[in-house]
């Protein structure tokens, strides 16, 4: 009794309730998760996704979150027959589907080749200041930073643009930035056929800068080091090609 009652309470009128609940998230006290959410924990590597999430294709989807973005709008008192407004919950959902959150669809994924290369055997490649544009998750605010990567060849590299779209990829969904590192770091050892791999991704949050506590001056970091990067020579070199 008392789960349903929390179930109302987070979905409010929401269509399909039951299934979004399907994986007892419902469960979870409104006071837990909302703090959960303040303190930017996330639960898992892979991205928490519903079984059924590619059943309806994205222009389906565009018209679902269209017609729900016009009604959050209405909600809060908009008068959605102005000019200006009229165009903006079809905007907001094509803007979801095709720009900020394609990362969610695997469809998406950049196709990366490799190519030999033995003269970059052994070699330290770094690629830093990547662009980096996400979302957090808990609260739909951008999280814009950086990225610097570095790989150890095995004999094996990418072209270096391929690593900007493998970071992009990654970022446009509803992410937490720890969770985007490790990611990013998988998929890198995946295609390159390596474990030494390492990545740094320094960003700010605007949840946390225009909103709650409003440090406008704070940024995170997060590293994931495998392979040789777990030597500490190994992981100075790369953080001082960082400083030039
Ligand atoms: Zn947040």
């Amino acid at each position: 009794m008392k789960d349903e009652l929390v179930l109302t309470k987070v979905n409010g009128k929401a269509n399909g309730s039951a299934k979004i609940n399907g994986n007892g998230h419902g469960r979870i006290e409104i006071k837990d998760f909302e703090l959960f959410g303040d303190n930017h924990i996330g639960t898992s590597i892979e991205t928490p996704m519903r079984e059924n999430a590619f059943e309806i294709s994205d222009d389906e989807k565009i018209l679902i979150i269209e017609d729900k973005f016009r009604e959050i709008m209405e909600t809060m008192g908009l008068d959605l027959t102005d000019d200006s407004l009229r165009g903006t919950p079809h905007r907001v959902a094509k803007m979801f589907i095709k720009e900020v959150f394609y990362g969610l669809n695997p469809a998406n994924k950049p196709k990366i080749s490799v190519f030999e290369n033995k003269f970059k055997y052994n070699e330290m490649l770094v690629e830093k200041n990547i662009n980096m544009n996400s979302t957090c998750e808990h609260h739909f605010l951008p999280i814009v930073g950086k990225a610097h990567v570095a790989y150890i060849s095995n004999g094996e590299v990418i072209g270096l643009s391929k690593i900007n779209r493998i970071v992009d990829y990654y970022a446009r969904r509803p992410q937490v930035q720890e969770r985007l590192t490790v990611q990013i770091s998988n998929e890198l050892k995946t295609i390159l056929k390596t474990e030494d791999v390492a990545i740094v991704i320094d960003a700010k949050h605007m949840c946390v800068s225009s909103r709650g506590i409003q440090d406008e001056s704070s940024s995170t970091v997060t590293a994931e080091y495998s392979g040789k990067f777990k030597d500490k020579a190994v992981r100075d070199e790369f953080l001082r090609y960082l400083e030039l």
